[in-house]
């Protein structure tokens, strides 16, 4: 268990809160609704495959996708978890917590491949120099919890040789510049943000640490599934055909949409990701929830054959 982890959620959900400005907007016009496919997204990388899809869809069959834009994960699993949206990119963790405690929810597709760093300050030359060291992290109930764990093993550390803390993702870097921590796992591009500052450098990349490792997943509701079964099933081709469609030229051209950071920290955070192949393999999966027990974040999360569909036919 990580009995150092401090609870700095609520200072992070409000500043997120703050910078975010977001909310639902109530579809007064049922037939809008009717063609509306909403969708919760945080301003990050990873779930850029939705964004480029919102772009391609109305165009294409047009059935529109409402993003809903959320500051921190907490308020928009509160979104998803009431089913006040049709779906989202999320932590795959958080989604498998969810369908856990019983809300019915889907995960079908993934949200990226690889794409997160260990991000430490320049005095950190390896895993072991971690040990007696604060780290970051954005969520228990996340990759980057467990890309720390890995971190650790590589230098013969556990989760009782660090203090390990929750932060925003916006916070961060600029913790890390100042000190506070020495080091953060988090969405990106926070990981390039802090590289570009100079607060830090780049310990691992994820696939250095964990091969396929899984991380943000495209989740549907089953209500929206079993009410809309052909827009579920157009949404997810969609969504996979979006993110085969993102190659650096494109994946650029759309987060700079999207993203208010420079295009040099886009650059850089870009070349850790891929978007091609979203499809979730049972193999890929099961290395997940393998994880997920070992290092303690679940001792029992839902089983590929219950919670994961890669087509809705
Ligand atoms: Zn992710």
């Amino acid at each position: 268990m990580q009995k150092k982890l401090t609870s700095r959620i609520f200072a992070g959900i409000l500043a997120m809160g703050l910078l975010s400005g977001c909310g639902i907007k109530n579809t007064e016009n049922s037939e809008d609704s009717k063609n509306t496919i909403k969708i919760a997204y945080l301003p990050i990388t990873h779930s850029l495959a939705v964004l480029e899809e919102a772009q391609e869809l109305e165009n294409e069959t047009g059935t529109k996708i409402e993003l809903v834009k959320f500051g921190a994960w907490s308020e928009l699993l509160d979104a998803l978890n009431s089913g006040r949206v049709d779906g989202a990119s999320v932590l795959m963790e958080l989604a498998m917590k969810s369908r856990q405690e019983g809300v019915g929810i889907k995960a079908v597709a993934l949200g990226h491949h690889d794409g997160n760093v260990i991000v430490v300050s320049n005095a950190i030359n390896s895993a072991s120099d971690l040990k007696g060291k604060t780290f970051a992290i954005p969520h228990r109930q996340s990759s980057h919890n467990i890309l720390l764990h890995e971190t650790l093993a590589k230098g013969g550390l556990t989760t009782d040789d660090i203090t390990i803390t929750e932060l925003a993702p916006t916070e961060m870097p600029s913790a890390l510049a100042s000190g506070q921590i020495d080091g953060y796992c988090v969405a990106e591009p926070f990981g390039a943000m802090g590289v570009s500052i100079d607060a830090g450098k780049v310990l691992y990349t994820s696939e250095e640490l964990w091969e396929d490792s899984i991380c943000c997943g495209l989740v549907l509701t089953d209500q929206f599934i079993e009410n809309r079964p052909e827009d579920a099933k157009q949404f997810v081709e969609n969504y996979k055909k979006a993110g085969n469609a993102l190659d650096a030229e494109t994946a650029m051209t759309t987060a700079k949409q999207y993203f208010s950071q420079s295009e040099e920290v886009l650059a850089t955070s870009l070349q850790w990701i891929s978007y091609q192949d979203l499809d979730i393999t049972e193999d890929t999966y099961n290395s997940l929830t393998e994880k997920v027990k070992s290092y303690g974040l679940s001792d029992n999360p839902p089983a590929y054959s219950e919670f994961v569909i890669n087509n809705l036919d």
